[in-house]
């Protein structure tokens, strides 16, 4: 195929290796970006996120309305990208941490979501709260615990958002 300067709303422009600029060209049947400088080759991995949904005690489901974008306004549980050498429980731990302001421990995998549409792989586990105080962190708007019947269901931000309150209302035996 004939190249063609590497355009993308995400990511990089320059090699960042040698900072030459990185041309689109079919590399094993896709087309991905590629410097003609090195020949450094961006393979354009999935993001991992890792999160939670924390109920507490009383059976409630704590979600968090986000203050930053993509889906600001909106809730979801809590949950963020995973950095090298963490776990995934550790980082959704971490992340319900940094969120809501709870302490949690997780009791099962929910799921694993993934979308075509999407970049990111979420992993996302159900867990207990045992300690915190219920407050929004810095990159939320508020932090609620719902009733199972009292969902916000058309104000959810993501299709994992609404896969995963299927998943663990299915799991309790309750229909969404
Ligand atoms: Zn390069």
């Amino acid at each position: 195929m004939p190249s063609a300067s590497w355009q993308s709303d995400e990511g990089l422009r320059y090699c960042p290796r040698c900072a030459g600029p990185l041309v689109a060209r079919e590399i094993e049947r896709r087309v991905r970006p590629r410097c003609e400088r090195c020949g450094f080759i961006w393979y354009q991995d999935p993001k991992v996120a890792a999160g939670t949904l924390p109920v507490t005690a009383d059976g409630r489901l704590v979600l968090v309305r986000r203050a930053i974008e993509p889906q600001r306004g909106t809730w979801t549980y809590p949950g963020g990208f995973m950095d090298r050498g963490e776990t995934a429980p550790g980082a959704a731990v971490r992340e319900t941490r940094e969120e809501c302001l709870l302490e949690v421990e997780p009791t099962g995998l929910l799921g694993v979501y993934s979308y075509a549409t999407s970049i990111t792989v979420v992993v996302v586990y159900a867990a207990r709260v045992t300690g915190g105080t219920l407050t929004a962190g810095p990159e939320c708007l508020e932090a609620r615990a719902f009733g199972v019947d009292e969902l916000p269901w058309g104000e959810l931000a993501f299709s994992s958002t609404r896969d995963v309150l299927h998943d663990y209302l299915r799991g309790l035996g309750v229909a969404p």
